[in-house]
């Protein structure tokens, strides 16, 4: 048995029997990592609130070989992301943000890249920088990349020139294809080019930065989605109807600004 000592969001906080939590934690150093935290329930609780969903904390596990839970035992508060929780929106993408990474990240992922990618999207919610949608669809997108299933969306990846609208994206390949280059079998999705241009300005390095400036009407929304839980469903091989996802598409994407003039909030 050995003591491991982790930087990580919890995904995840489930009771466990009359006084114990299991806590799902998405770690810098080892990936997804499940511990239970016993006595962790109710008001003497030596871990008070450090172990809700939504927080970055410092963990410590006693760590058996071969098991695929540990025990908790400490955990100190990094950061709680208070103004997250403060705002509906935020709040539901981000709880989306967190069953996408439970449902695709496994222990043999671990990856800095995936935990910094994290952080950051958490970062982008709690500062209120970009709309919440969109910051999920950035996700996606570059957790698809670090997981190995990158989308190519620049140019055909049949002949390697411009693909022409309506957009043609082979699942298979993770790659759009131009008309000439039509996929010869394989599943493949039609997309308008406002949403492939939509989906390749997400893609780019500075994704989140230009999130805040973005504004795609409803069906290309619907329509980004569906094709970034299509290509992860198919890579991954796992079911994401995600419960959090379905709330935040209900929700939609709320603009201050457009309630102020009265206007309908927009229901994606
Ligand atoms: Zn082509």
């Amino acid at each position: 048995m050995t003591l491991l000592t982790l930087d990580a969001v919890i995904l995840r906080s489930q009771p466990y029997s009359e006084t114990s939590r299991i806590v799902t934690f998405m770690s810098r150093e080892n990936g997804l990592v499940k511990g239970i935290a016993r006595g962790a329930r109710g008001k003497r609780s030596r871990f008070g609130a450090t172990l809700e969903p939504l927080q970055r904390v410092r963990v410590t596990l006693s760590v058996r070989e071969g098991r695929d839970l540990q025990t908790v035992t400490e955990a100190d508060l990094l950061q709680p992301y208070g103004q997250i929780r403060e705002d509906l929106f935020s709040s539901t993408w981000a709880q989306a943000v967190l069953e996408l990474t439970s449902r695709v990240v496994w222990q043999e992922h671990a990856s800095e890249d995936v935990f910094e990618l994290l952080l950051a999207i958490l970062h982008a919610y709690e500062e209120g920088i970009g709309d919440p949608q969109l910051l999920f669809h950035i996700y996606q997108i570059h957790l698809a990349a670090s997981l190995g299933y990158a989308i190519h969306l620049e140019t055909c990846s049949g002949c390697g020139g411009p693909v022409t609208d309506p957009v043609r994206f082979s699942l298979t390949e993770g790659a759009v294809r131009c008309s000439d280059c039509y996929p010869p079998e394989g599943a493949y999705i039609t997309l308008s080019g406002e949403t492939a241009a939509l989906l390749l300005r997400l893609s780019r390095p500075d994704g989140i930065a230009a999130a805040a400036a973005l504004k795609p009407d409803n069906e290309v929304r619907r329509s980004c989605s569906r094709l970034l839980r299509r290509h992860l469903e198919y890579h991954t091989e796992t079911d994401l109807a995600l419960r959090s996802l379905r709330l935040a598409e209900r929700i939609g994407s709320w603009d201050p600004a457009e309630d102020l003039k009265g206007s309908k909030r927009r229901i994606v």
